[in-house]
């Protein structure tokens, strides 16, 4: 048996790019054999096991054969006398199709090297329309090593318009879509992912629910201040204030949009907030007691104090792209600890009773919310 270190690994050390799984092939072995040297057997499709010790994923080469609708309709072929060769060409991209041995020699029958130095995504055959779900990891690279200055190969974007053409992305799961999704938000340049998928007019049937993101320039501003650091959720919420912050009934819309995408919650809570108060911390002199303090209670920021570092975040990235500026951060901190010091025990204790307890509280908290 001969093994190859395979895809994103081989792909990313020759784009000195920092590698963070290692997949493996495994070409002339069974799994009979891979059990007898100790390797862990998993997923019910096709033969893959875990290497006892690293952990890492070594795969029998296959061959698939298209059988149904969507990315799990395929038939898989494993056997000893599958080649290298074969099990590359059934891979999405050239530069995702290529094996590396033990020695460091490089098998490349696609010419993935030369894609990678000429910085294009394109397909390995025409078995690529076979699986809608590339039309999404193929958005996701781009929007990955767009900085790089990646672009997708003309012959490969009709290839995602011709899918987006049929009915077979209508046959992803919703937490399909969402999984690319989250992945590519988390990525270099998120909105290429979606602009991208609306070249290929999959946007329609992918995100029904998405309004044109009309602020394309704002949006393209907003991410040159992601950093790796940023998180998912974070960028989410920011992006889409973008798409909803001027139409009518935004919250509602924006929750409709949430559940269509079958994002986490946290995910559309966050959104929620972020739509909520953005206009406020950004123009926070010009902002009323009243709404001012609306900021934190709306959100409940005063009894889940921790959701107030990611809203900040959130609108500390808007107020960068919309005034070219930071928040002051620090300043709506210590208001959320000035106004949790104001406790009921302490007015009922100042001889408060009744309905009097709540404005009291109520007055407190707008006064320091005035100055
Ligand atoms: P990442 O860095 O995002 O993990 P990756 O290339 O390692 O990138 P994986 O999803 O781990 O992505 O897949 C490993 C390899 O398997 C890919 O490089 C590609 O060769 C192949 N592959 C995965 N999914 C598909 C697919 N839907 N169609 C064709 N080939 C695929």
């Amino acid at each position: 048996m001969e093994i190859y270190l395979v895809g994103g690994a081989v792909r990313d050390q020759l784009l000195d790019y920092p590698v963070y799984d290692k997949d493996w092939v495994v070409v002339g072995s069974s799994p009979d054999e891979m059990i007898s040297l100790g390797y862990k057997p998993v997923g019910n499709d096709f033969p893959v096991f875990i290497h006892p010790e690293t952990g890492e994923e070594y795969a029998l080469a296959r061959t698939e054969r298209k059988s149904g609708k969507g990315y799990t309709g395929f038939q898989y072929h494993a056997s000893p006398d599958v080649t290298l060769e074969e099990d590359l060409s059934r891979r999405d991209l050239t530069i995702n199709a290529m094996a590396q041995s033990s020695n460091g020699h490089i098998v490349d029958p696609f010419d993935g090297q030369k894609d990678l130095e000429a910085r294009i995504l394109r397909h390995v055959s025409s078995a690529f329309s076979e699986d809608p779900l590339r039309v999404l990891r193929v958005a996701r690279f781009a929007a990955r090593y767009a900085h790089l200055g990646f672009s997708v190969a003309p012959e490969t974007l009709a290839l995602m318009q011709q899918i987006a053409a049929t009915d077979e992305l209508a046959h992803l799961t919703r937490e399909r879509i969402w999984a690319e999704t989250e992945r590519a938000i988390g990525e270099q340049s998120p909105l290429t992912f979606f602009r991208l998928l609306n070249q290929a007019d999959a946007t329609q049937t992918l995100f029904p629910e998405l309004l044109p993101l009309g602020k394309l320039n704002e949006a393209k501003q907003l991410e040159t201040h992601f950093t790796p650091d940023t998180t998912t959720t974070v960028r989410f919420a920011a992006l889409v204030y973008l798409c909803f912050a001027t139409i009518d009934n935004p919250a509602e819309q924006l929750t409709h949009f949430c559940q269509g995408l079958r994002c986490p919650n946290g995910f559309r809570d966050l959104s929620l907030q972020v739509l909520h108060s953005t206009d406020k911390l950004l123009n926070w002199a010009h902002t009323s007691a009243d709404e001012r303090l609306n900021v934190y209670l709306k959100s409940d920021l005063l009894r889940r104090p921790e959701r107030l570092s990611p809203l900040l975040e959130a609108c500390s990235l808007l107020a960068q792209t919309f005034k070219n500026k930071t928040l002051d951060t620090q300043f709506y901190v210590n208001l959320q600890t000035e106004l949790k010091t104001i406790q009921p025990a302490d007015i009922i204790q100042a001889g408060f009773k009744g309905a009097a307890i709540g404005e009291e509280i109520k007055r407190r908290q707008l006064a320091l919310c005035t100055t």
